[in-house]
């Protein structure tokens, strides 16, 4: 047998959830990673997934000929996706939440040239939190303050024990603080969520609330706290005295902060549940410290509404149709503008939207050309009329990333690619070029 020499490299940062974990040491031998350690379970599959081993990883450009995806050379799969923006009348450049700043800023030069509808992966999850934001501002602060302050943390519509699973360990609970030496049991941990999570388990309280009646909630929290006398025996399936106990538990503690999820985000009041939320924090700074952050699922997704904003103004829903930029979401996000079938291309990329959009805009996103940009096989890329492989960043390249609170953190290479593969900037360049020449004809 062959003895090989690992490499270690220590310091990774994991380019798989919002929460963006900078501890990893990943070992790789022969340009092939044989160990991850201190990341979780999804975080270490994202490296071995990387490896050349894996069927699902694809190693060449394919394009839908008579039926079936068939290998290309990359000459032919760039040249007919140029072709196919350039000659689109309402091209869809959707996705943008799993890749780096830097190809996620050449893709708005993209929409920008194509005129196309430019949006990401939050007009399905915090989209509505941005809208509230836009509204109401936000008191938020860094994941390394509350791990050093926080004495209360509130988890709103949120299980992070599956969606974020060292968000505990490393930032809101479990955690030894700076001001916090004895960590979980310096913390008094509330879980307010319909169902009984594996997060609420860990729990000192759980708030069971009733289903889309998180916005009732939050009013008879803010009732409650300006003194206001509520006569009904329970809001929103919670029994008064129990929101009463929770109110006095904020108004006491010497620093709060309300982690929320999707919960918030996907039910009935939306962008209204958030608002309620934010003003809620907002006034109980007049007695004590609390803050409130999104839960952001996509390890770059924050990355994507920050970079379109430094660059269009806007963070998500964008028509660049009349050769500016506008923004309304509900009119001009992914899922509206496939239902009304407005797309005649679209291009995707780092995200999925066969497996997570609505069935009746997925028909309508596969009736045109897709062009998928993509590391591996998803159900998105099967569909495709053209893949174009990439390196996966944060494990072959290097870029720039936005945790949760939008702490800007530099993503590491730690392995190379698979020959002749392009970072999905590398790929963005060469199509803006091309497109640029195609229109200049
Ligand atoms: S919690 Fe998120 S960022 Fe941290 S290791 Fe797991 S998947 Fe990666």
């Amino acid at each position: 047998m062959v003895e090989r020499d690992i490499i270690t490299h220590t310091d990774v940062v994991c380019p798989f959830c919002g929460s963006l974990c900078d501890d990893l040491e990943v070992d790789v031998s022969d340009n092939k990673v044989v160990e991850v350690r201190n990341a979780c379970q999804i975080g270490t599959q994202i490296y071995f997934s990387s490896n050349p081993d894996n069927p699902d990883r694809y190693k060449k450009p394919m394009m839908r000929k008579n039926g079936g995806l068939v290998e290309v050379s990359w000459e032919e799969a760039l040249d007919r996706s140029a072709e196919l923006l350039a000659n689109a009348k309402r091209p869809l450049l959707y996705g943008w939440s799993s890749t780096e700043a830097e190809a996620i800023s050449r893709g708005i030069e993209l929409a920008e040239i194509t005129g196309g509808i430019l949006d990401n992966c939050s007009s399905i999850c915090h989209g509505p939190s941005i809208m509230a934001i836009q509204d109401a501002g936000i008191p938020a602060s860094t994941l390394g303050e509350y791990k050093n302050r926080a004495d209360l943390v509130i988890f709103w519509g949120c299980n992070p024990v599956h969606a974020h699973p060292r968000h505990l360990g490393r930032y809101s609970n479990f955690i030894r603080g700076y001001f916090k030496k004895d960590g979980r049991n310096d913390r008094y941990m509330v879980v307010i969520d319909p169902r009984k999570t594996h997060t609420a388990q860990l729990a000192d309280l759980h708030i069971q609330v009733n289903p889309s009646e998180d916005y009732e909630l939050f009013s008879a929290l803010r009732s409650i706290l300006r003194g206001v006398e509520v006569e009904e025996e329970s809001i929103s399936g919670v029994p008064i005295q129990q929101i009463r106990d929770l109110v006095e538990k904020m108004k006491n503690c010497n620093y709060g902060v309300i982690f929320f999820g999707l919960g918030l985000t996907h039910s009935l009041a939306h962008h209204r549940n958030v608002e309620n939320a934010i003003c809620l924090t907002r006034e109980l700074n007049d007695y004590t410290k609390f803050l409130i952050q999104p839960m952001r699922g996509h390890y770059n997704v924050a990355g994507s509404n920050i970079v379109f904003s430094w660059n269009t103004g806007y963070p998500l829903a964008i028509d660049f149709s009349r050769g500016y930029p506008r923004y309304n979401p509900g009119e001009y996000s992914t899922v509206p503008v496939l239902l009304r079938d407005e797309i005649d291309v679209s291009i995707i990329v780092a995200t999925d939207p066969v497996l997570n959009l609505p069935g009746p805009a997925v028909e309508n996103l596969l009736k045109h050309p897709v062009i998928s940009v993509e590391p591996h096989e998803t159900p998105t890329s099967a569909l495709a009329d053209i893949v174009l492989p990439v390196k996966i960043s944060g494990v072959e390249c290097e870029g720039t990333a936005y945790r949760m609170d939008n702490v800007p953190i530099r993503l590491r290479k730690v392995k190379d690619g698979p020959n002749g593969l392009l970072t999905d900037r590398e790929i963005m360049k060469i199509l803006i070029e091309k497109v640029k020449n195609l229109k200049n004809q």
